[in-house]
């Protein structure tokens, strides 16, 4: 199994490599094409540095919620309010409590 790990150079997890190994199938150079299933195989090793650089921009960045100005609910910055339908203290979208789907269809 870690002969399987060095060689291609830590790339996919244990449950993988145990996948790969229960599969029977071999990345061996010259073996033949058909026994072998082809699957993409990195060309070489991710070095932790670029690992960390391709990272580096991975970080979640936590939300910013106003609150509105007209009923207080939490809301996305230059969003309408979704609790009253407000924004910037006029009501640009008018919330009913409940559709009456049988009206539309009589
Ligand atoms: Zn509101």
């Amino acid at each position: 199994m870690s002969e399987i790990c060095r060689s291609i150079g830590f790339f996919f997890t244990p449950l993988a490599i145990r996948r790969v190994a229960e599969k029977g199938f071999t990345w061996a150079v010259g073996a033949p094409k058909a026994e072998v299933e082809q699957m993409a195989v990195p060309k070489s090793k991710i070095t932790r540095s670029r690992r960390g650089q391709r990272r580096s921009h991975d970080a979640l960045v936590a939300a910013n919620p106003n609150e509105c100005s007209n009923c207080g609910e939490l809301k996305r910055p230059h969003h309408v309010c979704s609790a009253c339908g407000h924004y910037a203290d006029r009501e640009v979208v008018t919330l009913v409590d409940e559709i009456d789907l049988d009206e539309d269809a009589a």
